[in-house]
């Protein structure tokens, strides 16, 4: 059928802004991705009781810690990559009041208050960093946990490779893992993997691989989050070294090779009489209130420490995010 010019251009610009009007509610509907169901609080507190045995009586002891949180800027959407408050709300988490004007150690939504959050954790002092600790930091610190893209050079590869040779723990979380400007060998020999190949926002099903690693202990099985995986390791890091305690299953080619095979989402790597402990989760600020996220990653900060692994696990329900049974 015949239509004069300007009711085809009319219709096509009609079309064209049908279709901006579709892919900005789907942009908009990815972006407003929805926290997901937090664990009950009596599977989140059976994780914990599975070690109480093993945790260092109260009252007993400990060894002062000097905590390095390191973050940089801001550099996602809400909810994401939020480095700063993390920096400041664990701060609280772990060094309390003395470490943190913070009234709740919670990423998620408002404040979620607790009565024990401003003591932090006994024995703790909190250094924050921003965007590389100083000489003296690296010094004084027994743990640096880094949440931020690492400005890696050859002097700083050096700086951790010192403080992990005289037995620094050092913890990497999410884009701390993933090495720019690309993956790197250099970076792999020191924390066990130098980056990696592919990234995907959603549902991330985590399975524990060594449920005999003490810091899985207790831990379910099978741990759904949403979330980001990164995978595989890229280029494959030292495997003598590294250990899987949990990953998930990924393609191996997104878009090409539907095959799926389990790829490393939290590891361990010693180096010198030091420890590195990776955690790839931790894109949105929710992920951070889980409980059981909390404990992987607060025992893995203490293990990387040289601690009884937990050490921290008091700390793992404060503020949390838990579902009401
Ligand atoms: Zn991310």
């Amino acid at each position: 059928m015949y239509q004069p010019r300007h009711l085809r251009a009319l219709r096509r610009i009609g079309l064209l802004a049908a279709m901006l009007a579709a892919s900005a509610a789907l942009s908009a509907a990815l972006s407003a991705a929805e926290p997901p169901t937090p664990p009950t609080r009596a599977d989140a507190e059976r994780a914990i009781a599975a070690a109480a045995d093993a945790r260092p009586p109260e009252g007993t002891p400990l060894r002062p810690l000097t905590i390095v949180l390191l973050a940089g800027p801001k550099d996602h959407g809400e909810n994401e990559h939020d480095y700063p408050r993390w920096q400041a709300r664990w701060a609280l988490l772990l060094g309390g009041k003395a470490a943190s004007d913070e009234r709740a150690a919670n990423l998620f939504g408002p404040d979620r208050p607790h009565p024990a959050v401003g003591a932090g954790a006994p024995g703790v002092r909190v250094i924050r960093a921003n965007p590389w600790p100083s000489a003296e930091e690296w010094e004084a610190a027994d743990l640096v946990v880094a949440f931020c893209y690492l400005p890696w050079n050859p002097s700083r590869l050096e700086e951790v490779g010192r403080f992990l040779a005289r037995g620094g723990g050092l913890v990497l979380i999410h884009s701390a893992t993933w090495t720019r400007p690309r993956a790197s060998p250099e970076v792999a020999e020191i924390v066990g993997v130098g980056g990696f190949q592919f990234y995907r926002h959603g549902s991330l099903l985590l399975e524990i691989a060594m449920p005999e690693h003490p810091v899985c202990r207790g831990l379910p099985a099978q741990i759904r989050w949403l979330d980001e995986p990164y995978w595989p390791p890229t280029p494959p890091g030292p495997a003598e070294r590294i250990e899987v305690l949990a990953a998930s299953r990924e393609a191996l080619e997104p878009g090409r090779n539907r095959n799926v095979a389990p790829q490393p989402q939290f590891w361990s790597c010693p180096h010198g009489k030091g420890r590195v402990f990776g955690c790839v989760p931790g894109h949105y600020t929710w992920t951070f209130d889980d409980p059981f996220f909390r404990l992987l990653l607060l025992r893995g900060m203490a293990w990387a420490a040289g601690e009884n692994p937990y050490r921290f696990d008091p700390l793992a329900l404060r503020c949390a995010a838990i579902a009401e049974e």
